[in-house]
């Protein structure tokens, strides 16, 4: 387990580490609201891209009915509607840390500061 002195960002950093996880996920995990989580979340994005060893990885919202994908977003929160096909059926964006050596499996698209 981790140590309860950790802050939730730090704590957000080891659990996204490696992997993907909604911000649905990450309030389970840490028992926080899921609001708290994308507040922190902008701060991790910030931390991740001082470091030149780790870079943070979003994975954009998706529609599910006709496979919009929400890239020009740069709101970490999930939108609401669908502006191709106004389904409200989207899935939720999902976020991870990658060391930035890494080359294993496709590359997502890279929260970046444009
Ligand atoms: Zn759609």
């Amino acid at each position: 387990m981790l140590p309860p002195e950790r802050t939730p960002r730090q704590r957000i950093i080891d659990v996204i580490t490696g992997t993907r996880l909604s911000s649905y996920q990450l309030a389970q995990m840490l028992g926080i609201r899921e609001r708290q989580v994308e507040e922190h979340l902008t701060h991790v994005v910030k931390t991740i891209a001082r470091d030149k060893s780790r870079r943070f990885v979003l994975e954009p919202s998706r529609c599910q009915d006709c496979d919009f994908v929400f890239r020009d977003r740069r709101r970490l929160t999930r939108p609401s509607r669908c502006p191709h096909c106004r389904s409200e059926d989207i899935m939720a964006p999902r976020y991870g840390i990658d060391s930035a050596g890494s080359r294993s499996g496709p590359v997502d698209s890279q929260v970046s500061n444009r």
